[in-house]
């Protein structure tokens, strides 16, 4: 008997053993799938599916739920589409992180952040709106900058709800301009128009609003790790809850997608998430896992509550996506209807995570 014929039967035997295992393993999995796993507007099994704390309040009658919703409709596609084009024009240069066109667009977003009347993120250590950071770039460091500014609460200031999404993108390739007008001045022009219609208002949120623009995700998520370290440093970990936005703008047939990370700390917000989408009703998936590479994952791995929310685009993503990572992704691509309702459902999530609907 050769060596090779006694080691066959014991490693098929191994094979069937994972196979088993990996097949219950699965099923295991399936059924605890929050929201069965499916693109549907969420039911009321599904938000109790999501609940685990006590004060939720699911009920979309609710005072919160209602103003929310107010805050959702004064939300203007026009002014959303306007940062749009401005973020992804060719003088932006594709907005690579530590070059001219990226230090612009920083500086304009700070502008913005002090128009609106947003205040300096002072408990985080910083004295202005930036949060400046260095990193190597061939033989040299070149900086980049995350932009933050905070609408102060009431009865619980100290905590902070954050919605954020990276302004960087992927600069000039091959003497083409990356615009990436959907990755992601989707998502910033989506925290601008948020900041315009809770700053407008005399309501005031019971807890902190942080808008953040983050720089350097394109090249490995540097914005995202560097504002970790701050938020550990002014331990300030367990107080943020972090709602990031990727891409909402491109997909045909928008659906709203949520990652639960496999993790409980993003529980909240996802419930949140489907609570909103139920409001609005809008489809929603909740994916299992963790989100494929976004600033939340690099937060959560620094214990931060986050995660990611984006407009669908599925096991089909590269074909519902086509501009993904293309000099084509520019504003006319962008399905206006699609990504106001997106936008929305953001906008009521942060609203009623910020009021203590879910927490
Ligand atoms: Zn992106």
């Amino acid at each position: 008997m050769s060596k090779l014929s006694l080691t066959f039967p014991l490693l098929a035997g191994i094979a069937l053993v994972l196979l088993v295992y990996g097949e219950l393993h699965s099923d295991a999995d399936t059924d605890v799938k929050p929201c069965g796993g499916k693109v549907a507007v969420p039911t009321e099994e599904c938000l109790q599916q999501l609940h685990f704390q006590q004060n939720f309040q699911a009920d979309a009658d609710s005072k919160i739920a209602l103003q929310a919703m107010e805050f959702a409709r004064q939300m203007d596609i026009e002014l959303m589409m306007d940062d749009v084009i401005w973020l992804a024009d060719d003088a932006r240069q594709g907005r690579a992180t530590g070059f001219p066109g990226e230090d612009a667009a920083a500086q304009w977003l700070a502008e913005r952040f002090e128009e609106l009347g947003l205040q300096v993120f002072t408990q985080m250590g910083l004295s202005g709106y930036m949060h400046k950071f260095t990193f190597p770039y061939d033989d040299e460091y070149l900086q980049g900058e995350n932009v933050v500014g905070v609408l102060p609460g009431g009865i619980n200031a100290d905590e902070f709800i954050v919605i954020s999404a990276h302004y960087d993108h992927l600069g000039i390739e091959d003497g083409e301009i990356y615009n990436g007008a959907d990755d992601d001045a989707s998502g910033v022009a989506t925290v601008l128009e948020m900041a315009r219609v809770f700053s407008q208002s005399k309501i005031r949120p019971q807890k902190s609003i942080v808008f953040l623009a983050f720089s350097g995700e394109e090249i490995g998520r540097v914005g995202s790790g560097n504002l970790c370290y701050q938020v550990f440093m002014h331990r300030l970990v367990e107080k943020l809850t972090v709602l990031n936005l990727e891409m909402l703008g491109a997909i045909r047939d928008t659906y709203v997608n949520v990652w639960d990370q496999e993790s409980e700390l993003a529980r909240p917000i996802v419930a949140a998430v489907a609570a909103a989408s139920k409001q609005l009703n809008m489809p929603l998936l909740v994916s299992a896992g963790e989100d494929p590479g976004s600033d939340a994952v690099e937060l959560l791995d620094c214990k931060i509550a986050a995660t990611t929310m984006d407009a669908g685009g599925g096991d089909d993503f590269y074909d519902n996506h086509p501009h993904y990572h293309a000099p084509s992704d520019d504003p006319e691509h962008i399905h206006r209807e699609g990504f106001l309702k997106v936008a929305q459902v953001a906008t009521i999530a942060i609203w009623r995570l910020a009021n203590n609907d879910f927490r």
